[in-house]
């Protein structure tokens, strides 16, 4: 079967591809499958966000969609900015994390974990879905060119490097997306 990644987000596509391509003949970003298409993230969680997104991407193309939600939740601003993470500052990922870091600034509670929720929509109506985690803290210094978005910030649980220092292979072994996904692939 084909699947469609409701995303052309190029990291959020390797990441994904690499962990479900067993699984399917044919992954396609949305930009490989000639759909274009902006989904409206209006949604109050990352599972409502996933599942409009899968859900236009499988009505749009009448192939398997699966589409990610994902942010970072800081505890000592109480979750912020969850499903604000990508319009934080209203600017780019870089003016994002001064952002965060200026809002942690004299905080001494630097916990946070990622969260990612994954919806697969089949054309016959029936979803999948899954919510994956990634413990850890917010350093101040930015660190590593690997990764996207606050990786360069982001220490996880048992690491002293940051996610953006990590090889993809590893990141992919402990992440959020990872986590998401292979409890996904537990429930096809
Ligand atoms: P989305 O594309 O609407 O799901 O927004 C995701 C945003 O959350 C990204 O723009 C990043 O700011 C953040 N984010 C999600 N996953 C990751 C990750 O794996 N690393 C770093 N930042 C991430």
């Amino acid at each position: 079967m084909k699947l469609i990644i409701a995303s052309n987000n190029k990291h959020k596509v390797y990441e994904i591809k690499k962990i479900l391509q067993d699984k399917f003949e044919e992954i396609l970003s949305l930009k490989e499958a000639g759909i274009s298409h902006e989904t409206v993230e209006d949604g109050n969680t990352f599972m409502e966000n996933a599942r409009k997104k899968a859900k236009e991407i499988c009505d749009i193309s009448g192939c398997a969609a699966l589409a990610d939600d994902s942010g970072i939740c800081v505890d000592a601003l109480f979750g912020a900015p969850g499903i604000y993470s990508a319009r934080f500052s209203g600017g780019s990922d870089l003016d994002n994390n001064k952002f965060l870091i200026e809002k942690l600034k004299g905080e001494e509670n630097r916990k946070a974990h990622y969260t990612c929720a994954v919806c697969l929509c089949y054309p016959d109506g029936r979803t999948v879905e899954a919510l994956g985690y990634m413990y850890g803290k917010v350093v101040d210094e930015a660190r590593g060119t690997h990764g996207f978005g606050y990786d360069p910030h982001f220490v996880p649980d048992g690491y002293s490097l940051t996610v953006a220092e990590l090889s993809d292979e590893e990141k992919n072994r402990i992440s959020h997306r990872a986590d998401a996904l292979k409890k996904l692939l537990e429930k096809l």
